[in-house]
């Protein structure tokens, strides 16, 4: 069950679809080349393949476990974790200011891959925290920036995300924590937050809270929610860890998958009230919380990918190596590795298909993303920060549904092997089914995609994006090659698709789009825009891609 990390494909993707020469000639990457990118995933990868992944099984057998208010993680997880922070890892993508590397996302994006390949629970931690160093950065004090923010990024201490409430999931608007201002500036928090991933565990002497909660008087709904920092210890004069705060994890969940990732119900204000601080102004806590939820997103997004990654290598091994039934054109008399079955293969190849092409997506997102933050031009800041957020929930969404379907051809592979627990892949296809879930169920995402990232600017985005696809679909029919033509004609269909049914979703009576969004909408409008998204950037690559203008791929077996 060893993990080989995809280096190669990952840089390529670095070099072709993220542009990652381009992103280093943007203010503040000039040391973010493709050499750099190199070291540093080949260092990323030592750590996963000698030091992470061989956990991951144990983390599965041996689960997190309560005792008497404490979490103990599985055995080998805390000093994987030390090992990350010395490395810097946590820092990768934060600014130098604070301790952080300040390299491009498109890097960072790439080394979370490979984290979570190499173990989904044990990355849970790293990724929760780096939401929550994103919404301090955004909107935290220049105060609570220098407390809390050189030991989460130098991943001496670790974030959580405290959204979910009994009876508040997808909605959020029936969050009922509540925050009692203090004479002194600061808040009483109380009230019991479910499903906290790492939101009790041994690895840091701090864990640094985030929770959506309501000051007395505030408006209903999502109007109404702010946001707080709650240490589980509170800092003293010096800044260091000091009394225990009043938030106590309660119990941990039991689980199809991810077992070793802590899942925790916390209560706060037991014994008097929490103490904490608002971050940001009052009843703008949702806003800033889509801060850290649309990193998470991404960063789910990347989840899956992983997953199907891990899912896909395990599987190509087995299938060398399961000697089963003659090839069916009979060039052998003997039992032959299942890969060279047809049926097989073509198992293979579409998880290796669903991987690459998600892969391909994140890496164009994560590049928008540094062209968002720090392109030097206003306008062009401003486009690639609407191209980031349209792509977000495509990531999320597709990548996580994806990786639910390769898990399954990883078990089907197997045979029965795959449906018994000892190789493996049964864990990957457990541990995938969170991912359509957690940061938003899919559903959640098609929502946002509909609402938050097309109607609400009138289909801009969505129309600039129709249109580069539109180009890329001329220079593909300008090829002649029948490979590109084919490829030209699938990214046509989808462009008018979603063209014809934008504005059905824009256009219709308000009542009625309302009951004509969740359910058509999404699915539609999703399922024609997502390819077009992806492969659209297929165009920066185009020039090098010789099979598109007509010679075969240069290999169609498996990649090793
Ligand atoms: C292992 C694990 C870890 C988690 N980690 C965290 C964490 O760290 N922090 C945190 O705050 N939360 C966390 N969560 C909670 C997670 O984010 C929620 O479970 C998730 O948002 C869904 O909420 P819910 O479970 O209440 O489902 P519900 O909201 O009750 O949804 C049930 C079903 O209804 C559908 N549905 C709901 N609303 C709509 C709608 N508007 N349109 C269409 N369909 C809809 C959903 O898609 C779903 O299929 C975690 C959960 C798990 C299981």
């Amino acid at each position: 069950m060893s993990y080989s990390a995809p280096v190669k494909d990952l840089m390529f993707n670095l070099q072709h679809l993220a542009g990652l020469e381009q992103v280093a000639r943007l203010p503040g990457f000039e040391d973010a080349g493709l050499e750099t990118a190199q070291a540093v995933l080949e260092e990323c990868a030592r750590l996963n393949q000698e030091v992470i992944a061989p956990l991951n099984w144990e983390g599965d057998k041996y689960p997190s476990s309560y005792h008497d208010g404490k979490v103990s993680t599985t055995p080998g997880f805390k000093q994987a974790f030390n090992q990350f922070a010395e490395g810097g890892w946590q820092g990768l993508q934060h600014p130098v200011q604070f301790g952080g590397q300040g390299l491009p996302k498109s890097i960072g994006a790439a080394c979370v891959e490979m984290f979570n390949s190499a173990n989904l629970s044990f990355a849970l931690c790293p990724l929760l925290t780096d939401g929550a160093i994103e919404a301090l950065l955004t909107a935290g004090t220049e105060e609570q920036k220098q407390l809390y923010l050189p030991p989460m990024i130098a991943g001496e201490w670790t974030g959580t995300m405290c959204l979910t409430e009994p009876q508040a999931g997808s909605d959020l608007a029936l969050v009922r924590s509540r925050a009692e201002p203090q004479a002194d500036g600061s808040y009483k928090v109380f009230g019991t937050k479910i499903f906290i991933t790492y939101g009790e565990h041994d690895y840091t002497p701090n864990i640094v809270h985030l929770v959506l909660a309501r000051i007395p008087g505030a408006p209903e709904g999502v109007k109404g929610i702010s946001l707080f920092i709650v240490p589980k210890f509170v800092l003293d004069a010096e800044g260091k860890p000091g009394a225990r705060n009043d938030v106590r994890c309660v119990s941990i969940e039991h689980k199809l998958g991810i077992k070793a990732s802590p899942t925790a119900v916390l209560q706060f204000g037991d014994h008097g009230g929490a103490e904490g601080y608002l971050v940001g102004q009052a009843n703008r806590g949702l806003e800033y919380m889509f801060i850290m939820m649309n990193a998470a997103r991404f960063a789910v997004g990347l989840q899956g990918i992983a997953v199907a990654e891990r899912a896909y290598q395990k599987a190509v091994a087995f299938a060398r190596e399961r000697l089963q039934s003659r090839p069916v054109d009979g060039s052998s008399a003997q039992a032959a590795p299942i890969i060279v079955h047809p049926d097989v293969k073509r198992m293979l190849l579409t998880m290796r298909a669903y991987t690459e092409g998600c892969r391909a997506m994140a890496s164009v997102a994560a590049a928008a993303y540094d062209g968002a933050h720090h392109h030097p031009d206003d306008a062009a800041r401003a486009q690639n920060a609407s191209f980031y957020e349209f792509l977000v929930p495509l990531v999320k969404g597709y990548s996580t549904e994806m990786s639910i379907e390769v898990a399954s051809l990883g078990v089907q592979v197997h045979g029965g092997m795959g449906f018994v627990e000892e190789t493996g892949a049964a864990q990957y296809y457990r541990d995938a089914r969170i991912l359509t879930i957690y940061e938003g169920t899919t559903a959640i995402q098609a929502n946002d995609f509909v609402g938050r990232k097309t109607l609400r600017d009138g289909g801009r985005t969505a129309r600039a994006v129709a249109a580069q696809i539109e180009a890329t679909e001329a220079e593909l029919q300008a090829s002649g090659s029948a490979h590109a033509l084919a490829l030209e004609q699938q990214l046509q269909a989808a462009r008018l698709a979603f063209l014809t049914r934008w504005p059905l979703c824009s256009n219709t009576p308000r009542p009625t789009r309302t009951r004509f969004l969740p359910a058509a909408c999404p699915i539609c409008c999703w399922a024609a825009t997502w390819w077009p998204a992806g492969s659209w950037r297929v165009r920066c690559w185009w020039p090098s891609a010789s099979w598109l203008r007509g010679a075969r791929p240069s290999s169609c077996a498996p990649r090793s």
